[in-house]
């Protein structure tokens, strides 16, 4: 089971395709950079469901729109 791990650990992806950030499949053209359309909504139901961490400064955001003249 670790033999194999590493095994994936030490595959380089290709230039062509990147691996599914999901399943780790090479992605596809149309669900770029998922490998199906599955997999980019599991990607994006974590989204929004908070799962990923992301500082967000709403207010930030907002004063640099302001910003702009
Ligand atoms: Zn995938």
């Amino acid at each position: 089971m670790s033999d194999e791990k590493k095994a994936a650990a030490k595959v380089e992806p290709l230039r062509k395709t990147h691996p599914c950030p999901e399943c780790g499949k090479p992605s596809h053209r149309e669900h770029y950079p998922f490998c199906s359309n599955r997999c980019r909504e599991v990607d994006l139901s974590r989204w929004l469901s908070g799962s990923y961490a992301i500082p967000v400064a709403d207010d930030e955001a907002k004063a640099d729109y302001e910003d702009e003249e």
